[in-house]
């Protein structure tokens, strides 16, 4: 009877607070926050770091001279058990100006601006999480929220320092719930990882009068690309050459061609593979004088799907179920995102457990301001009812694989 007074106390008290933190959300989205805009990032980073002064959590901030800065909150009841995390980003994908001024517009229940479902919507979840679970008193477990700056860019600006931030925030936790936007019944276990990389072919200029004294570095590469791309496989590894320069003038054989690529990856194995591959073709000679080499731009790992990651969707749908949101389904997600850090560090990691909402990255982006308080209400109850024992995750996945 106490437990379901609880549950039921929380799941109120999240409800009551919605519209303050649909103005919050609506107040961190006007502010322009493009990955490279530090300034914007930073005032994004103090406006959260204030509301969690007000609710008396403990911050850690780590300042960065060119990447936005990240910080922490941590609502610590004096529990020494593991603690669980929450996590989002502050940084956006459009230029400032984009969606004009106001940059947010509300319609009924739907918000609609830049970043109102990636990521800030997660941003506001996560603070009404905390703050129901502090205002009903819950003591069983820390629970701190982790904020990325350089999500979108993954972490170029400070060479990764702001994911060992967040690593470092993380280490040992019980559970690791990443706030990207979701969609309604389903909760991510599993997601790609990106590699980008830059191809440049060389070839041999000449006048195109004397087309056989040259070698065009565009036919080099379009077979190349036609190589890459016929190894897409649906579900599997993906390869778009998604940008190409090449040529000078229509009088001239071209003797240098660039094609930047994004390569899909699914296990870490398979980003091994895909590697190998880049470079085979690279240095297969598809047309005699000409040659290419290849550069990583950037990479990010995949998330795979775990044992603990699926325990961890299993008790979130239990919960689910238990208080009437469910049932939920495992979703398989071709984008990277942080989720992939934490599963790498063995903590039960699930994502997209954010706002409902769609069209992120485009001018169409919304979110439904009444999922706040939903999704809130999801977050906190797993946390409420999460298991008593630190070592839940293995003792149960033992139990049900034999
Ligand atoms: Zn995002």
């Amino acid at each position: 009877m106490k437990e379901a007074k609880t549950a039921s106390d929380l799941m109120r008290v999240i409800e009551s607070k919605n519209e303050y933190y649909a103005a919050f959300l609506t107040k961190i989205c006007e502010i322009e926050s493009k990955s490279d805009n530090k300034a914007g990032v930073d005032r994004v980073c103090d406006a959260v770091l204030e509301e969690g002064r007000k609710l008396g959590f403990s911050e850690r901030l780590f300042p960065h001279p060119a990447a936005g800065n990240v910080a922490s909150l941590t609502y610590d009841p004096g529990s020494k058990k593991r603690i669980i995390c929450l996590s989002a980003h502050m940084d956006t994908v459009f230029p400032e100006g984009t969606f004009g001024y106001p940059a947010v517009k509300r319609d009924g229940d739907i918000l609609r601006g830049p970043g109102v479902m990636d990521c800030k919507g997660g941003i506001a979840v996560a603070l009404l999480v905390m703050d129901a679970l502090r205002t009903i008193g819950y003591r069983k477990r820390p629970v701190r929220f982790i904020l990325q700056s350089e999500e979108e860019i993954q972490c170029l600006m400070s060479s990764g320092a702001t994911l060992d931030f967040l690593r470092e925030e993380a280490k040992d936790s019980a559970a690791f719930f990443n706030l990207e936007g979701r969609e309604k019944g389903k909760i991510t276990t599993r997601r790609k990882g990106i590699l980008r990389a830059e191809m440049t072919v060389h070839g041999k200029a000449a006048h195109a009068g004397d087309y056989f004294e040259g070698v065009s570095a565009i036919r080099a590469a379009a077979r190349k690309i036609i190589r890459l791309e016929e190894k897409s496989i649906r579900d599997g590894i993906t390869y778009n050459c998604g940008i190409i320069e090449g040529g000078t003038a229509l009088n001239v054989i071209p003797d240098k061609c660039v094609v930047r690529i994004d390569i899909r990856v699914g296990t870490q194995s398979e980003a091994n593979e895909a590697l190998t591959f880049l470079r085979s073709v690279a240095d297969h000679c598809d047309l005699p004088g000409s040659s290419a080499e290849v550069r990583i731009i950037s990479s990010r790992k995949p998330m795979e799907r775990t044992e603990q990651n699926v325990e961890l969707f299993r008790h979130v749908d239990r919960v689910c179920r238990k208080y009437g949101f469910g049932p939920m389904t495992e979703n398989f997600s071709n984008g990277g995102s942080d989720a992939a850090y934490s599963t790498l560090m063995g903590i039960p990691t699930i994502d997209d457990i954010g706002v409902i909402g769609d069209n992120y990255h485009s001018l169409n982006e919304w979110c439904s301001i009444s999922s706040i308080a939903e999704s809130a209400k999801i977050i906190a109850l797993s946390i409420l009812d999460f298991p008593e024992s630190d070592e839940w995750l293995s003792e149960e996945g033992k139990n049900e694989t034999h």
